[in-house]
This record gives C-alpha cells, structure tokens and sequence, in this order.
C-alpha cells in the first residue's frame, strides 16, 4: 500500500469508467530549441546508457513549479497529464535509477515515483495536488560539472483550463524507446496481450507472451508466485524506507527456490525483476502457465505502527469487513499508480459460465488458506483474524485456487526488519511450502475417493 492510498480507492470506480478519456496530453509549447513533446531526437543516447542522477523540485512563483531531472545523457522523452486523480507522466527510454537521496517535494508537487513500466520504457509520475499544464518540457546541455537536465515547469491552471487543454490536445505520443519495435507478432491471446514484454531470461522461470506453453512435466504441480507491485508501482513503504515491492520479490524468489527443491513444482513468477505488470497481466500469466496455485504476495502498512502480523486474504465478492475492503481497494489500484487507466476487468470474468467455475475455486482457495493459516501460526506471528475475504483483482482467475498473503506489515519496525531478513523469509518459506504439500495431498485423496 501506499500513503495516498484513500485517494486513489476513492477515484478506482471512475478511472475504470471514464480510464481512456481521462487520458490528457499536452503538446508542450516549447520556447527555444526543442518542439513538440519530444527532445530533439538526435539527442537520443544508446540504449541503456543514461542514468537519472537527482530528482529537485522548487517553487518558480506561486503557480509554477520547476521539475529537474539530473541525468548522466541526454534522453528522449515524452509527458502528458492525467486527471482522476492529477497526475503528470514522463516516459523515458529505459534508464537507471541511481537517486541517493529523495529530495522533498514542492510547489504543486505532492509526492512522485519512478521505475520500469515495461521493457524499454522507464515511467515517472509525479502525483499534483490540482489541474496543470506542462508551460515547458526541455533538456538542457550539459554545463561544466553538470550533465544533462530535463526541465519540466509545471503550471497551476483552473479545473475548466485543464478540460479545455484536454479538449485540444492530440493523444499522447507512444512511449519513447531505445530499443527497435519488437517483430510484430500477434499476442497468444487477447487475455494475455498486456503482459509486458519480459526477457526470458534462462532459467529464470518467466514467461514472455508468445512463448509456447512448456509441456506439462508429468506430476509436477505449477506454482504460480506473484510478487505484488513492481517498477513505477512500490507499494507500500517501510519504517527504513524499503519498498514493498522489493520484498515482495525478495519473497518469491526464496519460495521459487524452497519449492523447486523438492522436486514436486514447478515455478513461474508474475515477475522476476522490477517492473510494473498490470493486474491483468499477471492472471494472463497464471492461466498462459496453467497453473495449478496462485499465490499473491504482498506486505501491507497501516497508521496504528504497534500491529503486526501475517494473514491471507481469499475472494469474496463482498468483503468482509471495512479494513479488508480498504486494503483490497489499495491493492487494486496499481493500474491508476502507474499512470494508466484501470481495465483489468476482462468481459471474461463477468461471463456467468465462468462465475460459477469461480464458486467452486473460490472453496478450494479458502480451502488452502486455511491450511496455510493452521501451519504458518506455528511458526510467524499472524493477525488476529487471519483468514480475510476482499474483492482482490489479482485473486479471480476463475479456473486456478489463488491466494493473497499479506506477509506482515512494513509500518510495523519490527516485523519490517524480520521481512528483510533472508532467514525469517526462508522460515516462512518453509511454512508455505508444507501447507502447499498438504493441500495438492488432500486434493488427490479427494480424487481418489
Ligand atoms: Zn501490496
């Protein structure tokens, strides 16, 4: 989760709505070398090769706000803006990330975030307390000890200024990239058609779409791990700063480790780096690699800093309680985080067929929660009540038993520091992994008798 989490729930209904024509660009009048939305395209770097150095902010006058990205080479680049809520978007070529220290926010500015959208495209948003107009976007030479900068002025304009921009304004540009369009091949399907595009990297697992599905190795079930959040998307924050996506990945990688041990699973992760996936995106992978379990995981944060504890979350279509629908709406939202609009509701999931394929996966998920509960509670400090119902996106793949564990909470500095710790994640990795034998055990009695 995520410190503006209320406000982004709030907006979920209309962004999913009104998503694509919220979407906003503007052509940026620019004054001296540059036109367009983009930087002069001969300053292009090669792929892989700039760095952002530093992110400032600083109050120009009362209604202008001055963004500047320090950067090690001059990049492409394009920015338009959102509203539901008020956002500014950069996209940039892929780039690292090397900010020692964030710098505080000003002006109309209220908090931003960054990181790997997709292969090839680097995302900055950039959360705005009210309608702007971006009045200039450039880069600048470098000048001698400095390198290159990107200047953004952000200007304060009326919610009616704001419409009429939306009004006249072409669509954004396609997101700059430094690599060539990838060959044009249809997706495997037109569920799985917003998986980013991942490198496979060997051995690795990970699926990239229009790889053919492995052969089924006989007996062994696959694991489906997703690891929540990712790139432009850090969920929540810890007491020590460390993003929730970073130990969610951290987690996974432990469990994909634990469960290919044994011999009996086979393991695909949503992700295995840090990139941003779409909510649907990530089903589209659990079903491309018919999976047999999926798991969800996620470390949530909360004001009241003294709770602590792990629980696990199944599907209900009605949550069952106000904390539960106040974190399932959070965790929903990655889509607006990252600057695009909410559509993770596939017409296949309303399909009535499919609801009551759902019903029954819906007991087998419950199902397994509560084995997990019954051997993790040995062994890790879990909530009070710990199996929780929540309308979780993530959660309804109609044909798969899913799971959403919160593994503890990052506002907590003790369980913050636990999660960090390789040793606690392999206890409870560990842990997962017995329920896990237990549950495909009772599955096959049942098949049997
Ligand atoms: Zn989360």
């Amino acid at each position: 989760m995520w410190n503006s989490a209320a406000r982004f729930g709030r907006h979920l209904l209309a962004a999913s709505l009104f998503g694509a024509a919220l979407l906003v660009t503007l052509t940026v009048t620019f004054s001296g070398t540059t036109s367009g939305v983009f930087s002069s395209a001969a300053a292009a770097p090669a792929a892989t090769a700039a760095t952002v150095t530093g992110v400032r902010f600083g109050d120009r006058s009362k209604t202008l706000t001055r963004v500047v990205l320090d950067l090690s080479d001059k990049v492409q680049f394009s920015v338009f803006t959102l509203s539901d809520p008020y956002r500014v978007v950069v996209d940039l070529p892929e780039i690292a990330w090397d900010i020692p220290k964030i710098s505080s926010v000003a002006g109309v500015v209220k908090q931003f975030r960054y990181g790997l959208f997709k292969a090839g495209n680097s995302r900055l948003v950039f959360d705005v307390e009210g309608p702007v107009t971006v009045k200039k976007a450039f880069v600048l030479e470098s000048n001698g000890g400095s390198g290159p900068r990107l200047v953004l002025d952000l200007e304060k304009v009326s919610p009616a200024a704001f419409l009429k921009a939306q009004k006249s304004r072409p669509r954004p540009p396609p997101a700059p990239s430094a690599s060539p369009p990838l060959p044009t091949a249809p997706p495997p399907s037109s569920s799985a058609g917003d998986v980013a595009l991942l490198p496979l990297a060997p051995g690795s697992g990970d699926l990239a779409p229009g790889t053919p599905k492995p052969p089924r190795k006989p007996g062994k079930r696959t694991i489906v791990l997703d690891p929540g959040h990712g790139g432009v998307d850090p969920g929540a924050t810890g007491k020590s700063g460390r993003f929730e996506k970073a130990i969610t990945l951290a987690m996974a990688k432990e469990l994909k480790k634990k469960f290919e041990a044994t011999g009996r699973y086979r393991v695909v992760l949503t992700r295995n780096r840090d990139i941003f996936i779409r909510l649907r995106g990530r089903l589209a992978k659990a079903r491309q690699a018919d999976g047999d379990l999926f798991i969800s995981l996620h470390a949530d944060s909360i004001k009241n800093r003294s709770i602590r504890g792990l629980s696990v979350y199944t599907l209900s279509e009605t949550a069952s309680d106000k904390e539960a629908a106040a974190l399932a709406k959070s965790e929903n939202k990655s889509d607006v985080i990252a600057g695009i609009d909410l559509t993770y509701e596939t017409p296949e999931v309303t399909n009535i067929l499919i609801d009551l394929a759902q019903r029954e996966t819906m007991n087998l998920s419950a199902h397994f929660a509560n084995l997990l509960i019954t051997d993790i509670r040995r062994k890790v400090k879990v909530l009070h009540k710990t199996h929780r119902f929540a309308g979780f996106a993530v959660l309804k793949a109609p044909d798969i038993p899913s799971v959403l564990v919160e593994l503890g909470y990052l506002s907590n500095a003790g369980e913050e520091r636990l999660l960090r710790d390789p040793k606690y994640r392999g206890k409870l990795g560990a842990a997962i992994v017995a329920a896990v034998d237990k549950f495909f055990a009772w599955k096959d009695n049942m098949r049997r008798s």
